[in-house]
C-alpha cells in the first residue's frame, strides 16, 4: 500500500515543479530561439534571470485583469441558472454573464489600446513577467483555496501534496462568486483571446503587416472562446463543474496553462512571417470547422438532453440507457457513435490551431500533442468514474457504443 501513495506523491511533486517549467520553457524556446527546442541548460544560462521577475507593469495588467473581471461578473446582468447538485443535495446557482463581459471587455481593451494608455503589444512584450505573475497568483490561490478546504471540505484527505494538487472543495465560492466557474473563462480563455490579439498587434508593429496564419489562429481561438460564452450554460453539466474539485491542477491550468500555452501558435507567428496559400487557408480551415461542429453539437447534444430528455436529438426521439443511479445515458447523436466524440471535436480543432504555424519548427505542435495525451487520459478517468458511479449501466453503455472518442477507430 505505501509503495502506491508513494508514486502518487512524487507523481504529484513531479507536476508541480515540472508543469511550470514547460511553460517557462516553451517561453524562452520561442522567445530567444526562433522557437527552436534547445537543451534547458542552455536555455538557462543564455536566458537573463532578471526577465522571470514580475514587473510592475505585468502585476498591475494582472490584478487590473482580476478587478476588471470580478466586477463585470458581479455587476453586469446576468441569467441565474441552476447548476448541479452540490454535496448537501440542493443545485447551486450560478450568474451567467460571460457573453456581456466578453463584449466588454472587447470594448474597454480597444478604448485602453487606442487611448494609448498601454500599447497593443504590451502583452507580447510583458509575456515572461506575466508568465511569473500568473504562476505565483495561481499557487496562491490554490494554497488559499487548499486552507479553506482543510477547514469545511468533507473529502476524503489524500496528503498534503495530493490535496494541495487536486484541491478539496468542489465549489469553492467566494461573496456569491463561483471561483471554479470563474476561473474557467475569465482569467483563462478571456485572457487567451487578448494575448492572441496583443501578440497580432506586435507582429504588425513588426512586420507592418498581420499575416494569414496569424489571423487564422486569432480568428479559430475566438470563435472557440466566443462560442464558449455564447453556450455558457452548457459548462455547467461538464466533468470539471460536475467531478473536478478545486485544486492546483484546475487553478494553474485556468491562470497559467490556457492563456499562456494555449498561444504558443500566435507566440511563435509573431516573428514567424510566412503565408500560406489559398488551398492550404481553406483546408485548415475546414477542419477547424469540422472539429468545431462536432464539438459544438456533441456537447449541446448532452446538455440539452440532460435538461429536458424528451427534446429530439438529430431530429429523432432520443434513445437512451436509464440507469439505477438515476441519471440517464444518451445513445443517440454523437453519443451512440463514440462515448466522447466530443473531445474527436477539440482534437481535430487542436489540429487546426497548429497547421498555420507550417512545418518548419515542431514546437508549435506541443499543443496537438499534449491535448491528445490529456484527453485519452481525460476519458480515461471519466470511464473509471461512470463505471464506479453506473455499474452493470455503464457496461451496456459500453457495449452498445464501444468506441471511446474516435467512432471506427478508438
Ligand atoms: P464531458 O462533457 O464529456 O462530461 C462527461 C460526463 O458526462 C460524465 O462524467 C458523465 O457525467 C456524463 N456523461 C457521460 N456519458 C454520457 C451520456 N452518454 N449521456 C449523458 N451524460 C453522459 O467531459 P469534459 O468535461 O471532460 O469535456 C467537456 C468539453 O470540454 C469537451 O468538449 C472537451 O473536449 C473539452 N475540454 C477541453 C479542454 C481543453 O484543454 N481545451 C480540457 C478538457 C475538456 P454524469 O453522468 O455524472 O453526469
Amino acid at each position: 500500500m505505501a509503495a502506491p501513495a508513494f508514486r502518487r506523491r512524487l507523481i504529484a511533486a513531479a507536476m508541480l515543479i515540472a508543469l511550470p517549467f514547460v511553460t517557462w520553457y516553451v517561453w524562452v524556446c520561442l522567445r530567444f530561439f526562433d522557437g527552436a527546442f534547445v537543451a534547458p541548460w542552455s536555455a538557462s544560462s543564455t536566458v537573463d534571470a532578471g526577465r522571470l521577475v514580475p514587473t510592475l507593469t505585468a502585476v498591475s495588467i494582472y490584478a487590473g485583469w482580476w478587478l476588471l473581471q470580478i466586477s463585470l461578473h458581479v455587476m453586469l446582468p446576468a441569467r441565474v441558472c441552476d447548476g448541479p447538485a452540490a454535496s448537501a443535495g440542493c443545485a447551486l446557482r450560478y450568474r451567467l454573464n460571460g457573453l456581456l463581459s466578453f463584449l466588454a471587455t472587447a470594448v474597454i481593451v480597444v478604448v485602453i489600446a487606442r487611448s494609448g494608455v498601454l500599447t497593443p503589444g504590451v502583452l507580447c512584450d510583458e509575456f515572461g513577467p506575466l508568465l511569473v505573475t500568473a504562476n505565483l497568483a495561481a499557487f496562491a490561490l490554490a494554497a488559499w483555496a487548499h486552507w479553506r478546504g482543510r477547514l469545511r471540505a468533507a473529502a476524503a484527505r489524500r496528503g498534503l501534496l495530493e490535496d494541495y494538487l487536486y484541491g478539496l472543495e468542489l465549489n469553492p465560492r467566494v461573496g456569491g462568486v463561483d471561483l471554479k466557474f470563474f476561473c474557467e473563462s475569465r482569467p483563462s480563455l478571456l485572457f487567451l483571446v487578448v494575448v492572441n490579439a496583443s501578440l497580432a498587434a506586435r507582429q504588425y508593429e513588426l512586420h507592418g503587416s498581420v499575416t494569414t496564419p496569424m489571423l487564422l489562429v486569432n480568428a479559430f481561438q475566438l470563435l472557440y472562446v466566443a462560442d464558449f460564452f455564447v453556450h455558457e450554460g452548457a459548462l455547467l453539466t461538464t466533468w470539471d463543474i460536475k467531478h473536478e474539485r478545486f485544486g492546483w491542477m484546475l487553478c494553474w491550468g485556468c491562470l497559467v496553462w490556457v492563456p499562456f500555452m494555449f498561444s504558443l501558435q500566435a507566440q511563435y507567428l509573431v516573428t514567424h512571417t510566412h503565408d500560406l496559400p489559398p488551398l492550404a487557408v481553406a483546408g485548415i480551415s475546414a477542419l477547424n470547422f469540422a472539429g468545431y461542429t462536432i464539438f459544438r453539437s456533441a456537447n449541446l447534444q448532452k446538455h440539452r438532453f440532460r435538461c429536458d430528455p424528451s427534446r429530439a436529438v438529430s431530429g429523432r426521439p432520443p434513445d437512451y440507457i436509464r440507469t439505477a443511479a438515476g441519471p440517464l445515458l444518451l445513445t443517440s447523436g454523437w453519443w451512440g457513435r463514440a462515448r466522447h466524440a466530443n473531445y474527436l471535436g477539440d482534437l481535430l480543432m487542436g489540429l487546426a490551431w497548429c497547421l498555420p504555424a507550417g512545418f518548419r519548427h515542431p514546437l508549435p505542435y506541443f499543443y496537438i500533442v499534449y491535448f491528445v495525451v490529456l484527453l485519452v487520459h481525460r476519458e480515461r478517468r471519466d470511464h473509471a468514474l461512470c463505471l464506479q458511479k453506473y455499474g452493470s449501466d455503464w457496461e451496456d453503455y459500453c457495449r452498445k457504443v464501444p468506441w471511446r472518442i474516435v467512432p471506427g477507430l478508438y
